[in-house]
């Protein structure tokens, strides 16, 4: 496990790995650890793995669906600022959907196929309204952004990356999964 973890952060960068038993759960630990709770929302995509969902579901949460963009078929940075401009407002250092009333806590973008999302264009709006990025890289293993000429594994631009190592992925251990982050 060790070893694995230590190969998983020389491979990708990250300074930190966490070996999980699969990706789904790994998703649910990194949106509970950055301090999404029951019955807050999820900003995710629609073209995903139903695992994104799930892993909010298991929470207690509920996923809130933003559109995609067509060359990342992730989450398009443009309706993710229009929707946010429409629908939430800041309170005490949080942010709130006007219309449900709920607390608006993360934002999990998906590498789809491996494809890196527009994570610079969905942090600066992360920034600015100040609700944190957990990066489903499940299917990411191997995928790099260029972000200011320097090479950055997916999964590590948000707060936290999950890679899956499931039988349909990239490698595989049966079922299981790793959380990477730079953030001690
Ligand atoms: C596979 C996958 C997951 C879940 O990983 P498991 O290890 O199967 O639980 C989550 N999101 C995406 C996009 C996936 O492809």
């Amino acid at each position: 496990g060790e070893e694995f973890e230590e190969k998983i952060c020389l491979y990708t960068g990250a300074k930190h790995s966490i070996l999980v038993n699969n990706g789904t759960s790994g998703l649910r630990l990194a949106l509970h650890i950055i301090g999404v709770e029951k019955n807050e929302e999820v900003l995710i995509t629609p073209f995903s793995f139903v695992a994104t969902a799930n892993a909010i579901s298991h929470l207690g949460a509920i996923p809130h669906f933003i559109d995609i963009e067509e060359d990342s078929l992730s989450m398009c940075p443009k309706a993710l600022e229009k929707r946010l401009n429409k629908i939430a407002f800041k309170k005490d250092g949080k942010v709130f959907n006007r219309n449900t009333g709920r607390r608006i806590s993360a934002l999990m973008p998906v590498h789809v196929f491996g494809i890196p999302s527009n994570l610079s264009g969905i942090l600066k709006i992360s920034k600015s309204w100040g609700v944190p990025i957990v990066e489903d890289a499940a299917e990411a293993l191997g995928s790099w952004f260029n972000f200011d000429k320097n090479k950055i594994h997916c999964g590590l631009m948000g707060d936290l990356g999950v890679i899956s190592f499931n039988g349909n992925k990239l490698i595989t251990t049966g079922g299981g999964g790793v959380i990477i982050t730079n953030n001690s």
